[in-house]
């Protein structure tokens, strides 16, 4: 048999601590990459962890800043550059979700200061070196090394307290990093496993979760979920599910982890009929012959909300969202046509089933298949 594959891929030099109770060996981390005067950040929720953090580090810790906001605003940005300059830090520990992790990398981009992350959500952005910034309604993203965190401190113990609604689509949040880098041009045998794992984890935490929010086991395995996940989106190129959730929160302020979970389903309807491999490889990590649909039910297993209404979308929105996803060429399994734009929106603003599913395209690979990728 021959195989007309070919594929590029590049490690990015990555170190991860994981386990519970490894909060406790921050000082350990920070010491080993010669870190001595350490900026604290978090958003004002979880100021408390974050002195709590600070008094960790000791006489290494040269501050708390605690204003980090979804979304990283341009001159959040600057404020927080502002007070690592002041209090002479060499470096950041950002605690929290993606919103405190992207705050670091915006102060890495405009000062090099190096970060350390403590991920308290699923979020992934720790494992990437990709930044944001919003300004004027508009967010900007890029890709840095220089962003991308030294270290990465995974303790599940400080996710037991991330409530049951945003653990399941923070979680489904990482999902959706998995799925498109199953189907992202630049994939690559060693995603599509990472890839296949993660979301395995994650659809099996999050309903443990939801259930149960004290879960250790479920909080941990959905945190390893998460940490593969990341490294997915950290390696590939994202397309049109990203690209819909950058608009819709960049522009029109919509929540991020529920964007991705109401949004998710239907761009996986649209997209997978012309990604077989990618629906097949998703096929086998959700135990389903239909991905967008088990993606709606787990969804609706962890409470997520439904629709892009019920998080502030407005129907008069639509030719905005559509017009903005138009504008910039992004990679994609299918080239969407705004009437495909307006009818998937449609769908996700109203919460009516995944459309746009061509079942005579796909067929799913029998699962006994892969039973050597089974656990
Ligand atoms: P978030 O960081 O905005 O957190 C949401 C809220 O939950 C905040 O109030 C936070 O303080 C609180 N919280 C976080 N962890 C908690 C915990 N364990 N217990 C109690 N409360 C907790 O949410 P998010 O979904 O993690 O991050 C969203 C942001 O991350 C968006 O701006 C998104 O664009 C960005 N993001 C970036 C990347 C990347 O690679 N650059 C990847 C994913 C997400």
């Amino acid at each position: 048999m021959t195989s007309t594959e070919t594929f590029i891929y590049e490690a990015l030099p990555m170190r991860v601590r994981f386990g519970p109770g490894q909060l406790a060996e921050l000082p350990e981390e920070v010491a080993r990459l010669g870190l001595r005067r350490l900026l604290v950040l978090s958003t004002p929720e979880q100021h408390e962890l974050a002195e709590r953090v600070a008094g960790l580090l000791g006489h290494h810790a040269a501050g708390v800043f605690a204003g980090a906001r979804m979304h990283v605003p341009a001159t959040t940005s600057a404020a927080a550059c502002e007070h690592a300059r002041r209090v002479g830090a060499d470096g950041c520990v950002a605690v929290g979700g993606g919103s405190t992790i992207g705050l670091g990398k915006a102060i890495a981009l405009e000062t090099g200061l190096p970060v350390v992350a403590v991920p308290t959500t699923y979020s992934g952005s720790e494992m990437t070196p990709i930044w944001g910034i919003t300004d004027n309604n508009r967010k900007r993203t890029g890709r840095d090394p220089a962003v991308l965190p030294r270290s990465v401190l995974y303790d599940p113990e400080l996710t037991l307290g991330l409530p049951p609604s945003l653990s399941g689509t923070s979680g489904i949040n990482a999902i959706a990093h998995a799925v498109e880098a199953i189907y992202a041009p630049d994939a690559s045998p060693i995603i599509t496993l990472l890839a296949q794992e993660g979301v395995r984890c994650l659809a099996a935490a999050l309903p443990a979760i939801a259930a149960d929010p004290a879960d250790r086991d479920a909080r941990s395995l959905a945190l390893r979920g998460s940490w593969l996940c990341g490294a997915c989106l950290g390696a590939t190129t994202m397309s049109l599910h990203h690209k819909l959730c950058h608009v819709l929160g960049g522009t029109f302020d919509l929540p991020h982890a529920p964007t991705h979970a109401v949004v998710l389903p239907h761009v996986a309807a649209f997209n997978l009929p012309a990604a077989p491999a990618a629906h097949n490889a998703l096929c086998q990590a959700l135990g389903t012959d239909d991905p967008a649909q088990a993606l709606a039910d787990l969804g609706t297993a962890v409470g997520a909300p439904r629709t892009l209404a019920d998080l502030g979308l407005r129907d008069t929105d639509l030719p905005q969202v559509i017009d903005q996803v138009l504008a910039q060429p992004y990679a994609n399994p299918r080239t969407p046509t705004r009437d495909d734009l307006e009818t998937l929106l449609r769908a996700a603003l109203d919460g009516s089933a995944p459309a746009n599913r061509d079942r005579a395209i796909v067929r799913a690979a029998p699962i006994d298949a892969y039973t050597d990728l089974q656990r």
